[in-house]
């Protein structure tokens, strides 16, 4: 059976979203199923790894993407191909016999091989990136996209990453990178429940509201659980509470709890309060996803 898939994104960094992506992690393996997989899917700036500072490196894989090349000796310099690219990546000088593909600006869409004519153009794998196989001690444990410094194809790595999803695993955890951009909808565009992680104060009200109209356009469902509660104002609980919005729950803001994170030890002695808060959590979790299970075995 297709695993349960959970996205955890939020509208804007800082707010806390791969914290409580690895508790997530942490506690429903503890509590519900041992066959779990954690995939961090903010290929720009990934660091649930800082998380498990023992992990061990299972493996590596490089991500390649196909980038044209022009060659000019068959090239004539119709400018065809760069009429055709939607994304400006060629360019084509006739007077001085000039034609190239800027490999930042391609999105590999194959548009170029087919209008060109005079069988100019040829695909060559360039890197975009790495993943990397963690053993946590977390279920079926973490995979990493890592995208090069300057490479622009986000969306591509999040495709890559996915792939390595199987019906072995039972549940898997996008970890969203943050915002509301073409990477986040790539991220969540095939989860069958979302929690937006947001924090009480207006930069975190006013980057909720724009990532719960994301997910009511693309008709996902969705919860939010409040990081850093305790903190802020009341703002954020009254636009739940109008708009309707499941709360899955809050997690109150603790200094101590906090330094954690900086020494990568905050899956060890969590304080008994955030611990509960989290075990209720991932219980309505597990509702969600032995229902999904009913609903797909029936
Ligand atoms: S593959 Fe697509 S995006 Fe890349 S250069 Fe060709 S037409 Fe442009
Ligand atoms: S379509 Fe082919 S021949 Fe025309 S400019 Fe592009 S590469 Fe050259």
């Amino acid at each position: 059976m297709k695993p349960f898939k959970l996205a955890i994104a939020s509208g804007k960094g800082g707010t806390g979203k791969t914290t409580i992506s690895v508790n997530i992690a942490y506690f429903l393996n503890s509590d519900h199923t041992k066959s779990i997989k954690l995939l961090d899917c903010d290929v720009e700036e990934p660091n649930d790894a800082l998380f498990f500072p023992e992990a061990e490196l299972v493996s590596t894989k490089e991500v390649t993407q196909l980038i044209p090349r022009i060659d000019t000796d068959a090239c004539t310099f119709c400018r065809k191909c760069a009429e055709w690219c939607e994304f400006n990546a060629i360019v084509v000088i006739p007077p001085v016999k000039f034609a190239e593909v800027n490999a930042s600006l391609c999105h590999s869409c194959g548009a170029c091989l087919v209008a060109c004519e005079f069988d100019a153009i040829k695909e060559y794998p360039e890197p975009i990136g790495t993943i990397s196989y963690l053993n946590t001690g977390i279920g079926a444990g973490l995979a990493e996209g890592r995208l090069k410094i300057g490479s622009a194809m986000q969306t591509l790595m999040i495709k890559e990453l996915k792939k390595d999803v199987s019906d072995e695993h039972q549940i898997v955890i996008y970890d969203a990178p943050p915002g509301t951009s073409c990477p986040v909808v790539e991220t969540v565009s095939d989860a069958d429940f979302v929690i937006l992680v947001t924090e009480p104060t207006p930069f975190g009200l006013h980057d909720l509201k724009l990532t719960v109209t994301l997910l009511q356009d693309i008709g996902k469902q969705f919860g939010v659980i409040v990081n850093k509660s305790g903190l802020g104002n009341s703002d954020v609980f009254n636009y739940l509470d109008n708009e309707n919005i499941e709360l899955l729950g809050e997690i109150p803001f603790d200094r101590e709890y906090a330094r954690r994170y900086a020494d990568g030890s905050i899956l060890k002695d969590i304080p008994t309060d955030i611990e509960n808060r989290y075990r209720t959590i991932v219980d309505k979790i597990a509702l969600r996803m032995k229902a999904y299970e009913g609903n797909n075995n029936s």
